[in-house]
């Protein structure tokens, strides 16, 4: 999950507040600047590599040992730091197969190389390609290109006469998240949904792949979620109440936000020879994607079988919770977060954002040993399990209710570092605050701030006339 701040530390927005130093704007000023000084890049570089080394999913014996390290870093730095599990529903696949089974035959390959240039990608411990919360199922029928799969794209295909009913669809990533793609497919009647990276969106089209660039391969595969977790989010089974080992769970079969279809995500190499293989209209210009044919909507004579199964089983989480309990206001928490579940090794998310956090509780750690005192508590977590679904973080805020609703002063969340430009949203009440800071923390690599830097963004690329007047990107 790509959201909330890609660029900058923010961690200065806890230090505010701490009775010695802070007392003037000079002191606030004074300490930021120690502060920034305990900031180590060479420590940041290393904790990436040290927590990316391996796949570590949720439920992976490597993601249980990631927990364990992050812990034992909180508490090297003085923090009171613990483990707080939750036992939540994570299916792993079982079975994958997706194949053309007439007139032309084709069977999907479903599996990313391995790159001599990159010494991770034959690693053990990786999930195959698949979107988790996908249903079990094994269907065969004929195949509908429905574009993005978002509702003005079902208007498109009434206008030509298509119906999905019956019928596999396949949608291309982009334009939304990928979980509305086959929720909107089943509602529309589709027996199962696949999804896959086209080269217009993410690959050639749009330059080098990797590894030679940043953009995906042929065999490239996006993994992710499509649990709908705008219904609700965390456990499915335990919508409102905590995973904890003896909680009540539903039935899955009858989880509001489980989808009924099977879903499964591709590469373009596997949609390759299933769009070729398509009949039926063009579509309009605006469908077609950067294969080296003419994009038809389908159906066709091709027939295409689908089937998934997965093992449905109920994993821990490990969220890593470290206090540091405030001289003046215990009883005000402000909480800080990051997730350090991966897909695979999640160098980038969330490990890039969970260095970053680990460093700012190295530097606030050493700030208490040389006797600052925090007003407020500082509650930093380390979540498990968000890339399914937002599970630990959701569980342990489910767990503690009651105490959030009554101690949180503001939670900061991460979930990667990367360069380029600060993108913040949140509530509109730390608008003002998020906006302070980001005139006060330079970028590295231009050396104005980045609140100047995100400024001149939204100059260069804002969509009107009315954004670009607007300053800067500090969504609220
Ligand atoms: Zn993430």
């Amino acid at each position: 999950m790509r959201k909330y701040l890609r660029t900058g530390s923010l961690a200065i927005a806890v230090l505010s507040g701490i009775p010695t130093l802070a007392q003037t704007p000079a002191g606030q000023l004074q300490l930021e600047k120690k502060f920034d000084a305990l900031i180590d890049a060479k420590h940041i570089g290393e904790n990436i590599k040290l927590f990316s080394a391996k796949p570590h999913a949720i439920g992976s014996p490597q993601g249980k040992l990631v927990a364990e390290q992050i812990l034992a870093q909180f508490k090297s730095y003085g923090w009171d730091a613990k483990i707080e599990t939750y036992h939540v529903l994570f299916p792993t696949p079982k079975e994958r197969v997706l194949e053309l089974t007439g007139p032309l035959k084709y069977k999907a390959v479903l599996k990313e190389p391995v790159l001599k240039e990159d010494g991770t990608s034959g690693q053990e411990g990786q999930l195959p390609t698949y979107n988790a919360r996908s249903a079990d199922g094994d269907v065969e029928a004929e195949l509908v290109y429905v574009n993005f799969g978002l509702p003005s794209d079902y208007e498109q295909l009434e206008k030509l006469g298509i119906d999905v009913k019956g019928k596999i669809v396949i949608a291309r990533y982009g334009r939304s998240w990928r979980g509305i793609k086959p929720k909107i497919a089943q509602e529309h009647g589709a027996i199962g949904c696949i999804i896959y990276a086209d080269p217009k969106e993410d690959g050639y089209y749009q330059g080098e792949v990797y590894p030679k660039g940043p953009y995906k391969n042929e065999f490239g595969v996006q993994r992710g979620s499509v649990m709908d977790i705008v219904k609700y989010p965390g456990d499915p089974l335990t919508p409102g109440t905590a995973s904890t080992e003896n909680a009540q769970r539903l039935d899955r079969l009858n989880a509001p936000n489980l989808l009924k279809i099977p879903v499964l995500p591709i590469s373009a190499h596997d949609a390759k020879p299933l769009l070729a293989a398509l009949g039926g209209p063009v579509p309009p210009a605006d469908w077609r994607g950067a294969f080296p044919f003419t994009y038809h909507v389908g159906p066709g004579k091709a027939k295409l079988h689908l089937k998934v199964a997965f093992n449905w089983d109920i994993k821990p989480a490990y969220n890593v919770i470290a206090t540091i309990k405030g001289a003046q206001y215990p009883d005000q928490w402000v909480i800080r977060g990051n997730h350090h579940d991966a897909w695979v090794n999640g160098a980038a998310d969330p490990v890039s954002g969970l260095a970053s956090l680990l460093e700012e509780a190295k530097a606030i750690g050493e700030l208490v040993k040389s006797g600052h005192q925090f007003k407020r508590t500082l509650v930093y977590c380390a979540w498990d399990g968000e890339e399914p679904g937002l599970l630990g973080s959701t569980e342990w805020l489910e767990d503690h209710q009651q105490d959030l609703q009554q101690k949180t002063v503001a939670y900061i969340n991460t979930d990667g570092n990367g360069r380029g430009f600060l993108e913040a949203g949140g509530s509109h009440a730390l608008e003002g605050l998020v906006g302070d800071i980001a005139k006060q923390v330079n970028d590295p690599q231009t050396n104005v701030s980045v609140w100047e830097r995100s400024k001149a963004e939204i100059v260069a690329n804002g969509a009107s006339t009315k954004t670009k007047k607007n300053c800067w990107r500090g969504r609220a």
